[in-house]
């Protein structure tokens, strides 16, 4: 592991270590705080894993959270720990951009629901993360702050579009993170950067004041060091929430007490379909992560789901079509950015064509033309029918396995610039993600050694519908089998 200058070597404590602290009185959600702010400031010029850092308000509100303390009151199972946003998540009077110009300077007057059950379980917010615009991307270049660098290797990128979140765990910044994933976006950065990442069950995680990319796909989801801490948060953020019309009527999950409980007895089917195009020295390290499961007691089998192969060109129908819809609303009149023109089609030509960079501008003419009169049904018809396909693929694997595993991305952490020019190259980077958003499955990538080149590799583990108990459970096996330092 190549360290980078300035940066700290990881996380110090775990976020349930640090809340134990604070809660007990051991340690001040200030000090938590001032040493979060501090390793920002040491690391984040080189790294850029912040698009804000609110230092301000984080020292404010640490401070409230000590006095609490101090009046014998519990602040609640995050106290005083730092946290970093994704910034296309809605905080209320703190800029929320989606590191796009066409945002610039736009405030959310409310706090995603997911920001609200951080505050209430005691944590800080420390920044908004940097990310590619509108979610749009695996290697967060294409964001209007600049890109982040992978922590690991600073010629590297921190994989997209959540790379600021990973990043800012990566490199010990805050703890833990939140994220957002429709293709990848939480997991593949998450393997790039060496940390945990979670996409949850469509449907467990509210996305009330998650700004919209391709709404039958996004879904909010954690970062962290841990296992263990990635099921807290988890736990934490997800549940009902009446104001997201697809929120499941579910009671809150409990994943942090069964994390520990193994795998003894599961038949864990490894995905044919992911290795296919796998870097040799990735597919290694899944193979080891599977000789690891079967040590642990699971019955570990070779599963091939076909249909997992369309997924890509499924997604790049479905995503681009929805977003093209949900960013119709960046119009010049309601939202941040404005570029004044004669009359009011033209302003909003102006603003439009000034605001949105390259990337979002592909995505909105793919999905227009997907979505246009007389190619609807030949494309995203198909499309659709594409995603149904999958989701009957998995569910027959389901059928003998409780949890499948696979590469999280094909390869390790790529240079800086190397996919910037070539979208499709960029877009295989989540052909083991993606397929799971479509079907609205759980899937979790842990770290798990390293490539040839020294980087870290992410094992994925996917599982049917709310069986995230069972997906914990293996994930929790992985990580403590995972082979330490050493290329493969
Ligand atoms: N990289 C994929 C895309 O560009 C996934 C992005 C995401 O999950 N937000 O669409």
């Amino acid at each position: 592991m190549t360290e980078a200058p300035g940066t700290s070597p990881g996380p110090a404590a775990s976020a349930a270590a640090i809340a134990a602290d604070v809660r007990s009185g051991r340690r001040s959600a200030s000090a938590v705080t001032e040493q979060s702010l501090a390793a920002i400031a040491a690391g984040d010029g080189e790294v850029n894993a912040f698009a804000l850092v609110t230092a301000d308000s984080a020292r404010r509100r640490a401070e409230e959270i000590d006095a609490r303390v101090a009046a014998g009151a519990d602040p609640g199972p995050l106290a005083g720990v730092p946290v970093a946003l994704k910034d296309n998540l809605c905080t209320r009077g703190v800029p929320t951009t989606c590191c796009s110009r066409i945002l610039d300077g736009w405030c959310p007057p409310y706090d995603a629901t997911v920001v609200e059950r951080l505050a209430a379980a005691g944590a800080v917010v420390v920044g908004k993360s940097n990310m590619d615009e509108f979610a749009m991307g695996s290697s967060t270049e294409t964001s209007a702050f600049g890109p982040t660098r992978n922590p690991r290797d600073t010629s590297r990128v921190p994989g997209g579009s959540s790379g600021g979140s990973a990043a800012a765990v990566a490199a010990g910044f805050t703890p833990i993170a939140l994220g957002s994933d429709t293709g990848g976006s939480v997991r593949q950065p998450a393997a790039l950067c060496g940390v945990v990442g979670m996409k949850p069950t469509y449907g467990t995680v509210s996305r009330y004041g998650l700004v919209a990319f391709a709404s039958s796909l996004d879904q909010v989801g954690p970062l962290a060091a841990t296992v263990a801490d990635a099921a807290l948060l988890f736990d934490i953020i997800g549940g009902h929430d009446e104001r997201d019309t697809t929120s499941l009527d579910r009671p809150a999950p409990r994943l942090a007490s069964v994390v520990d409980q193994g795998v003894d007895g599961m038949t864990i089917g490894v995905l044919a379909e992911y290795l296919e195009g796998a870097d040799p020295a990735v597919a290694g390290r899944i193979a080891q992560a599977a000789e690891v499961l079967a040590a642990a007691g699971a019955r570990v089998e070779e599963v091939s789901v076909p249909e997992v192969r369309l997924g890509l060109s499924a997604y790049y129908l479905i995503a681009p079509a929805e977003a093209s819809s949900n960013l119709a609303r960046y119009d010049g009149v309601r939202y941040g950015l404005r570029v004044d023109a004669e009359d009011t089609v033209e302003m909003n030509v102006a603003t439009r064509s000034a605001g949105f960079g390259a990337e979002v501008k592909r995505r909105i003419m793919l999905g227009t033309y997907a979505l246009s009169a007389g190619y609807l049904d030949a494309y995203y018809g198909q499309a659709l029918r594409v995603r149904t396909r999958i989701i009957d693929g998995f569910a027959v694997a389901y059928e003998r396995c409780d949890a499948l595993l696979g590469p999280t991305a094909p390869t390790t952490a790529f240079e800086l610039g190397a996919k910037l020019d070539d979208p499709l190259s960029m877009y295989l980077s989540d052909v083991c993600t993606i397929p799971s958003n479509l079907a609205g499955h759980p899937a979790i990538s842990v770290p798990f050694g390293t490539g040839s080149d020294g980087l870290p590799v992410g094992a994925q583990v996917l599982a049917p519908a709310l069986a995230e108990a069972t997906m914990f459970k293996v994930a929790a096996v992985l990580e403590a089998g995972a082979p330490v330092g050493g290329a493969a």
